[in-house]
């Protein structure tokens, strides 16, 4: 689990008080986006979406919403992710959220389509996001980005014949991956009510997602007369408990964590939970304990290892947290979160040149980790690389949508960076999303 601007040794949950309120924070993490893939994937299939391009990430944020920016990213916030109780309800808002793309309704609002590549378009988008999400003003004031609200509500929202044209298609990419069409059902009773809740109370998705009685009883007739057409899947189950069963277990109570943990779809989900509340308690013999039950039953998951290796560094194990990751990326090489947390304990053990080829494979194979570029500032500066790591930070400011603190940054970057290298260049993208976020 790693969070923007977590501190470099310390329990990953506390961490989060220490974030400015206006970032748009991206939780990132392996195995939780490991099992998000494995849900999305029969959906994405059935859109006719690659399930490689397009990408399941959740924002820190307790509120119900899920959005689309472009064709290659579908954000969940935390509060939906924790709140749905099934798998085929999680499916459920995915298809909705892969029929926008799937039937072009985004295509006209990438309104910066360059920036939209890189770093700080994402932050730009995410951040109007926030505010058409109903962000409340000060926050909206703080992003330091001039979106008007009523112009990032026609950047983020659909309208109602979209809607009814997502829900349509959702429900038979659903029923063709083989997910339940109740759970979209489900998912709208979920929703229902909030029409009625005066707007300053409404979660957020009821104004990205025009909701009415109508939509429900739209929704209702097409699950109906699927009826039939899918059977219980236990993997897409057990996936979900996963997903869920590791977010929960950073964010709620560790009590509340070890009270529910049997409920988990699997031995090896309740291990991870109860390991994760005791390593929240600080309770790290209890925690380590049960990290060597679980990988004695699933020795060969990369996840589990990546895990063990965070508590181990949390709790100032240097050592041994390296040799977990080792074991880690051994067994999914190519995974960007796991190379970056690797990268995070190289960094911590003091050895910032060789945390810095680790950094910089994780940024080349995802770059929307701010932790990563936050470590890699580090170790560029430790490094005597000034410039780059001007650079690396005016891309974490962009990322977390405050474009004003990204485009000092940036300048600086440009100034140090030789004309015309790619370092360079990438400060010149950061330099004109900033000026275009002011000037709006
Ligand atoms: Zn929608």
């Amino acid at each position: 689990m790693q969070r923007v601007l977590s501190l470099l040794v310390t329990v990953a949950f506390f961490t989060v008080t220490t974030l400015p309120a206006q970032a748009v924070t991206l939780l990132r993490d392996p195995d939780i986006e490991h099992a998000l893939k494995q849900l999305a994937k029969p959906v994405l299939t059935a859109a006719g979406l690659s399930p490689s391009r397009v990408k399941i990430l959740i924002i820190d944020d307790r509120t119900l919403n899920a959005f689309v920016i472009d064709s290659r990213h579908i954000f969940l916030h935390s509060g939906l992710v924790t709140k749905v109780k099934t798998a085929a309800e999680l499916q459920a808002v995915i298809a909705h959220e892969a029929a926008h793309i799937a039937n072009g309704h985004i295509a006209r609002r990438m309104v910066n389509a360059r920036s939209a590549k890189t770093v700080a378009g994402i932050g730009m988008a995410l951040a109007a996001a926030a505010i058409a999400g109903g962000a409340d003003s000060s926050a909206a004031g703080a992003l330091g980005i001039g979106i008007a609200s009523s112009a990032s509500r026609a950047f983020m929202g659909h309208t109602r014949a979209e809607e009814s044209s997502a829900d349509q298609s959702a429900l038979r990419f659903m029923v063709r991956g083989g997910v339940d069409p109740q759970g979209a059902v489900r998912l709208m009773q979920i929703f229902s009510g909030q029409e009625l809740v005066s707007a300053a109370r409404q979660d957020p998705y009821a104004r990205t997602h025009p909701l009415s009685r109508d939509r429900l009883r739209h929704i209702k007739a097409i699950a109906e007369a699927y009826e039939g057409r899918t059977k219980a899947n236990p993997n897409m189950d057990y996936w979900f408990s996963r997903a869920q069963g590791k977010l929960s277990a950073f964010q709620r109570a560790p009590k509340w964590t070890r009270k529910r943990a049997a409920e988990s779809a699997g031995q090896d989900i309740r291990l991870m939970r109860l390991a994760v509340s005791y390593h929240r308690d600080s309770n790290t013999a209890k925690a380590l304990k049960t990290m060597q039950q679980l990988l004695s039953l699933r020795p060969r998951d990369p996840f589990y290892h990546e895990l063990h290796g965070q508590i181990l560094l949390e709790s100032r194990n240097v050592g041994r947290a390296l040799k977990a990751y080792k074991t880690a990326i051994s067994l999914a090489p190519k995974d960007a979160l796991i190379l970056g947390s690797y990268g995070h304990a190289l960094l911590v053990s003091g050895n910032a040149k060789a945390a810095l080829p680790m950094l910089e494979k994780s940024r080349a194979r995802d770059g929307r980790d701010a932790r990563v570029l936050r470590d890699l500032a580090q170790s560029y500066a430790k490094l005597k690389n000034p410039g780059m790591a001007s650079l690396v930070t005016a891309e974490r400011y962009a990322l977390q949508g405050r474009m004003k603190d990204a485009g000092i940054h940036a300048k600086r970057a440009a100034g140090i960076l030789p004309r015309g290298s790619t370092g360079w260049q990438r400060a010149q993208d950061v330099l004109l999303a900033s000026e275009a976020a002011q000037k709006k």
